[in-house]
């Protein structure tokens, strides 16, 4: 596998190496390998990648979710490109395609009754804790352990350490996460005492979920979980908000509330609302909720909840989201791309037992799980244990990272695949074949 990188990859390294001259660490992105180098990519389109060195790759990471009619396609490109050459990127004032993107989130999910852009689900979901609190007057916001709601100091993932006390990502007064609370996944009875608890200091402001389960169903969401948080949300009054930051459009056009048949009070967006053009953010939901962005309904400004942004919802961003969401809508894409997960994942699973390997794979359609790393993590309850199981297996799933992508298969991290519109049943079974020979190493 090694050799693959040393003997394939040169451009890829000497740019990795220059990089990490100015950039720190030399990577910009989370998602992204840096083992044993990274790589560069200068051509993406549909269900491939290539890289500087002119490899090919099947491309399963898919800019880590955004894309699901595949990288790069050529009608919203066009659209694009169109709107640029009109009016550029960006003017500050209203454009046509800003309200028929909102218009078209408020008709495909259920909950949405008005929707606000923003620059990413980071942001996103700092705005709809902000409209939480401001809604409530109340202050605490339950997270459950694992999930990843994006960089806030508030919310930020991991929040200790395990065995060393030491916060995992430093910098953040512990001022900014005295107000979230992390509860375990699945775990209703103790979300239920923290609400209890809370009711007597100041009350419950927000649930927030990933409604697939944390790390996008990394520890699956249990069949009535969402459901039930919905009856505690009301019994305590606090709001309940889904991050469809990556099951938004892809699980299905209604996102997970349609799949789970629940509805939040916020949803969160990001990745395929923009498709995968910049500044991929945004907040739906109640109208009487919403309202407090512009001080109220009647916009008396007796009460308002500020977010901002400069480039927030300029008509590239916007004409990109709109005309995915109409192509997604035409081609069926989130159908499309949840058969090519269920193939992908039933063939992985054959080849699995075919060779009696101690893996697990499961998809919730186009989100693909593959652990490799021999436990079986969805049963661990404590997210300190997990963490505990996880960290020293990091290096081995980036090992098996690597060995996929010197097969010309990329993935998230070696563990999670996402599929796309683009993915043919043939483009499937090649990845299959190539998944064996990894395995058969
Ligand atoms: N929430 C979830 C569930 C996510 O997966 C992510 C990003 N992977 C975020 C929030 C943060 O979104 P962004 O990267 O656009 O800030």
């Amino acid at each position: 596998v090694l050799g693959y990188f040393e003997q394939k990859c040169q451009a890829s390294k000497r740019l990795a190496e220059q990089a990490a001259t100015v950039i720190p660490g030399g990577i910009q992105h989370n998602l992204a390998f840096n083992y044993p180098f990274p790589l560069a990519m200068s051509k993406a389109e549909g269900a491939h990648l290539q890289d500087v060195d002119g490899n090919r790759y099947i491309d399963f990471l898919q800019a880590g979710g955004p894309t699901l009619l595949g990288s790069n396609d050529a009608v919203v490109q066009e659209k694009v490109i169109e709107t640029l050459r009109e009016c550029g990127p960006v003017t500050g004032l209203l454009h046509e395609y800003e309200f028929k993107l909102a218009e078209l989130v408020c008709r495909h999910v259920p909950s949405v009754e008005m929707f606000r852009m923003l620059a990413s689900g980071t942001e996103s979901v700092m705005g709809a804790i902000r409209l939480a609190r401001a809604y409530t007057g109340k202050k605490w916001v339950i997270k459950i352990g694992g999930a990843y709601h994006g960089w806030s100091d508030q919310l930020v993932y991991g929040m200790r350490i395990p065995g060393t006390g030491r916060r995992e990502a430093v910098g953040i007064p512990r001022g900014a996460t005295s107000h979230t609370q992390e509860s375990f996944p699945n775990d209703l009875a103790a979300i239920r005492r923290r609400l209890q608890i809370n009711r007597l200091r100041g009350g419950t402001a927000a649930i927030i979920v990933e409604p697939l389960g944390p790390e996008s169903g990394t520890r699956p969401a249990h069949k009535d979980f969402n459901a039930n948080l919905r009856k505690l949300c009301d019994e305590f009054g606090a709001l309940l908000i889904f991050d469809e930051v990556v099951s938004g459009f892809r699980v299905g056009l209604s996102g997970a509330q349609g799949y789970f048949n629940v509805l939040p009070d916020l949803t969160i967006f990001g990745k395929c609302l923009t498709g995968g053009y910049p500044m991929a953010g945004g907040i739906g939901g109640r109208r009487e909720v919403m309202m407090l962005l512009a001080g109220g309904i009647g916009g008396k400004q007796t009460k308002r909840a500020f977010v901002g942004g400069t480039l927030t919802a300029n008509p590239l961003s916007c004409v990109a989201g709109y005309y995915s969401l109409i192509e997604m809508e035409k081609r069926n894409a989130p159908f499309l791309a949840g058969r090519a997960g269920d193939r992908l994942t039933a063939g992985l699973a054959q080849i699995i037992e075919r060779r009696g390997l101690p893996y697990v794979v499961y998809n919730q359609g186009s989100v693909v799980h593959l652990q490799t790393s021999g436990v079986l993590l969805l049963n661990v309850r404590n997210p300190i244990q997990l963490l505990r199981e996880v960290n020293p297996r990091k290096h081995m799933m980036e090992e098996m990272g690597a060995a996929y992508m010197a097969h010309g298969l990329v993935t998230l991290a070696g563990s999670r695949m996402y599929t796309s519109a683009a993915d043919t049943d043939a483009i499937i079974d090649e990845a299959l074949n190539r998944f064996d020979d990894v395995f058969g190493l």
